[in-house]
This record gives C-alpha cells, sequence and structure tokens, in this order.
C-alpha cells in the first residue's frame, strides 16, 4: 500500500493528481474465508481490520449488499463522545474515543477527528439531576465531563439563547471538551483501505441472503447474490438489518428498526464552534467545515426498512433549533435523509456469539453507533477470533436479555446521535 504523506502529495501533484493508486482492491469472492463479515459500514470494516492487525486472521471477507458506507456510517451525524452513564458503557465508549485520538495515524488516513467539544443541555431539574450524576460518574471512569450553570454554556456558545422566559429554559449542561465529529466516509474508507493492505477482501455488490450451517447446526458459510461462499465464522454487522439477518438462523433478537433522519442547511460562515444537544426538547446541531449546520433529532415513531423519515419529524427539530438559536430563523434548508437504526430495549448494543456456533452479532446500535466504531471493531474482533468476548463487550452479550443484567443507557442516548 503507498503511503499518504506530504511526499506523496507533493509527487501526485506535479503529475496533475493523475496516478493516485486505487484505495483497495475489487476482488472476486474466493470459495471459502475464515471469517465472513456481512455489512461493510464502519463497524464490519474495522472490524475486518483488527481480526488483520491484532490477530493475524487475514483469510476474511467484507460482504457488502451496496457499496462501502452506504448503510447508516455515510448518512449519520458524525458526533462523537464518551459520557455513557454506567461502568459498562464507558469503559466502551471511551476506548473507542482512545482509539479514534490515534486513529488518523494508524490507518494513514486522515479521518478529520475534530474535538470540539459536546454539551448535553438541560432543561427541567429532572434534567439537571441526571447530566450532573451523569457528569460525576464519568469523572469516576475517567472520563473528561463537567457540569456547567447557563453563565458556561453561554461562554462557550455565544449564539445561545439562555433567555429564563424560554419555553424550556436552559437550566445547565453537561460538557465534554475530547467529544467532537469526525468525518464518516473517511473512516469507512480508511479501514476499508486499511484492511485491504492486510489482505482482507471487500466485495461490494454481494448480499447476504441466506446462512448455511451443518447438521450440528454450526455455521459453514453464506448464501449471496454471487453464489455460495464457505467460512469457518461469520459476523453480522447489518445496523437495521440485524434482525433480518439473525432470523436467516432462526434467531429472534429483541431489536426494533426504525428510521432516522437528520438535514443539513445552506453553508455560512462559521458561527457554532461545538456540538451542541437538548434532549429535552429534541435537537442537536453541529457546523460542518463546508460551513453547513448539520441537524438531527430522534427517530420515527414507527418500524420500517425505508431509508426515509416524515415530514412532522423535522418540523419538530427545526421548531426546537430556532428556540435554542434565534439567528438561525432564516437559514434555508438544503437535503434530507435517513437511515435504518437498530434498536435495543435498553439503548445498549449487542456485541456477542450466538447461540449458534461460528455465528456473531454485532448490532443494535441503534442511534450513535458511529462514536463507537473503532472500539467496536476491536472487541468484536477479539470476540470471533478468540470465541470468547473481550472484557469490555462480556457485559453486552445476548444473555442479558434473559437474566436481566440490561445496561439501560435511555438517558446519554437521549437525542438519537
Ligand atoms: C441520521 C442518522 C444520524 C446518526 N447520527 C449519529 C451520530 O451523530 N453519532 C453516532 O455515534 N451515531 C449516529 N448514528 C448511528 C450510526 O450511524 C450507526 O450506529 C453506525 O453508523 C452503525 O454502523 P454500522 O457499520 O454497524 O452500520 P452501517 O453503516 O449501516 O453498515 C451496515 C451495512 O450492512 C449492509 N447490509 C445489510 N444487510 C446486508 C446483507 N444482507 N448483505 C450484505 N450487506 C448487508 C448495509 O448495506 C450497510 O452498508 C446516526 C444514524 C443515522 C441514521
Amino acid at each position: 500500500m503507498a503511503r499518504y504523506s506530504i511526499w506523496s502529495l507533493a509527487r501526485n501533484a506535479l503529475s496533475h493528481h493523475q496516478h493516485w493508486p486505487r484505495q483497495w482492491r475489487s476482488p472476486e469472492p474466493k470459495r471459502h474465508y475464515d471469517v465472513i463479515i456481512v455489512g461493510g459500514g464502519g463497524h464490519g470494516l474495522a472490524t475486518a481490520y483488527y481480526l488483520a492487525k491484532e490477530h493475524d486472521i487475514t483469510n476474511v471477507a467484507v460482504l457488502e449488499k451496496g457499496w462501502l458506507g452506504g448503510g447508516n456510517t455515510g448518512r449519520n451525524t458524525t458526533i462523537v463522545r464518551s459520557n455513557y452513564l454506567w461502568d459498562e458503557s464507558a469503559a466502551l465508549y471511551e476506548l473507542s474515543l482512545k482509539l479514534w485520538e490515534g486513529l488518523s495515524k494508524d490507518l494513514n488516513y486522515n479521518v478529520m477527528l475534530s474535538q470540539r467539544g459536546v454539551l448535553n443541555l438541560a432543561h427541567s431539574l429532572g434534567d439537571v439531576r441526571a447530566g450532573r450524576r451523569r457528569a460525576e460518574a464519568n469523572r469516576l471512569n475517567g472520563i473528561d465531563s463537567v457540569w456547567l450553570e447557563p453563565a458556561g454554556v453561554k461562554k462557550i456558545v455565544s449564539i445561545i439563547n439562555t433567555s429564563s422566559t424560554l419555553r424550556y429554559p436552559i437550566l445547565g449542561s453537561t460538557w465534554q471538551p475530547r467529544g467532537g465529529v469526525a468525518r464518516h466516509d473517511a473512516v469507512a474508507w480508511g479501514y476499508a483501505r486499511a484492511a485491504d493492505a492486510r489482505g482482507v477482501d471487500i466485495i461490494q455488490n454481494c448480499e447476504v441472503t441466506g446462512l448455511c450451517r451443518d447438521t450440528a447446526g454450526r455455521i459453514t458459510g453464506v448464501e449471496t447474490t454471487r453464489g455460495p461462499i464457505a467460512a469457518g465464522k461469520v459476523g453480522i454487522v447489518a445496523a437495521g438489518h440485524t434482525s433480518v439477518l439473525a432470523a436467516m438462523a432462526d434467531i429472534r433478537l429483541p431489536i426494533q428498526s426504525h428510521p432516522l433522519q437528520a438535514l443539513v442547511s445552506e453553508p455560512i460562515k462559521r458561527v457554532l464552534d461545538c456540538v451542541v444537544m437538548s434532549g429535552a426538547i429534541h435537537v442537536y446541531v453541529s457546523q460542518s467545515d463546508k460551513g453547513e449546520l448539520v441537524i438531527g433529532a430522534g427517530i420515527d415513531g414507527y418500524n420500517s426498512y425505508a431509508q426515509r423519515g416524515s415530514f412532522h419529524v423535522l418540523e419538530h427539530q427545526t421548531a426546537a433549533l430556532v428556540e435554542l438559536f434565534p439567528i438561525f430563523a432564516r437559514l434555508r434548508m438544503m437535503r434530507t435523509w435517513g437511515g435504518i437504526v437498530d434498536t435495543c430495549p435498553d439503548a445498549s448494543p449487542i456485541l456477542s456469539r450466538t447461540p449458534v456456533p461460528g455465528l456473531y452479532i454485532n448490532g443494535g446500535w441503534g442511534t450513535g453507533g458511529f462514536k463507537a466504531t473503532p472500539g467496536s471493531g476491536f472487541v468484536f474482533a477479539h470476540t470471533i477470533a478468540r470465541d470468547e468476548p473481550h472484557p469490555v463487550n462480556a457485559p453486552f452479550s445476548l444473555d442479558r436479555f434473559v437474566t436481566g443484567a440490561l445496561i439501560d443507557e435511555h438517558g446519554a442516548a437521549a437525542v438519537a446521535h
């Protein structure tokens, strides 16, 4: 793999950028792989990369029914943070944030991590109590979270409306300075390029239509739109389609798939240099490097596999945005889009072996899995390679829906990001 550097940039500038090599190969599927990963989003590609890098398992294929990152990875609003409440979640999301901090260097690919800070606003006494509790719990877990009074919020975001006459006035906020945003496409492409360089086959336009098992019930491979492919182990990393894939092995998951949408405004000069989120009035916003406001809110209330949402959700979140930022009232919106998110009852993911030997599931990230991409890939690769969970993902196994040891992160997951 040719390394990206100032020298390769200069060399290619001299030849008018005509000779950059392809970032990854496009091989025909082999007949057999040690591991098949179903789903070429960030989590699937990261899993393949860490299988090769950390466990020396390189006879791996990532099968993607569309194009790389065309699922939620390329559709999300790119917020990265680790300020979750419970110890189990803090360990997982903080592992991810630490990996994010070295990711561009590790992958030799600029994932444009911008640690501009994340505010989670409080608008009621209940919010204030939950926010303070979460900030303290975060600090006990070594996470850089603090509680701010309204004046502290105003100091960070001068254009925000902190008036006490608001219908839902700002009563304070948590603040994580190391949170921020990263470039979603670059994350998929960076992992794909680095995995390919280690021998992983990345196969696009290849939909998995069935899971094959032997008479003892063990996974033996997959059926695809490009024919059957044998495999020793299969990892399902298919986000909104997690339960569809699991059903192919007769596994019924406690997951519901919902549309989640977002929108961007026309580009404007830089006015907002951190991420602002409100779980109570239900909107969040950041400003992209192109100057557009990137705006999101909650899931649509019904189940669907359509990658689009309803108008009233957009109407609600823009009303909430204007209440917080009257300065944005006359902005025009340019684009909206939607993804399909797989939500678990406790708003925490599933990273687990399954009752079917050789079959593993990484899903249920719902509205907030982008931030976990590196850590999720890292621990899921461990789970597949060793056939046992990494200590960080052990609490996120399927068993918890039987034992009742749920990890309720509805508060931290809050406004769907
Ligand atoms: C609008 C929106 C905003 C969001 N904002 C944030 C945010 O700000 N921060 C955050 O942390 N998270 C956010 N999320 C959630 C985040 O995007 C996801 O949790 C995360 O990207 C999931 O990554 P993934 O790799 O598991 O899934 P995906 O990127 O969806 O990848 C799964 C892949 O599996 C493929 N697939 C499905 N079925 C098959 C099959 N049968 N055969 C082969 N391939 C198959 C799909 O085509 C897809 O490419 C947001 C999501 C949306 C929709």
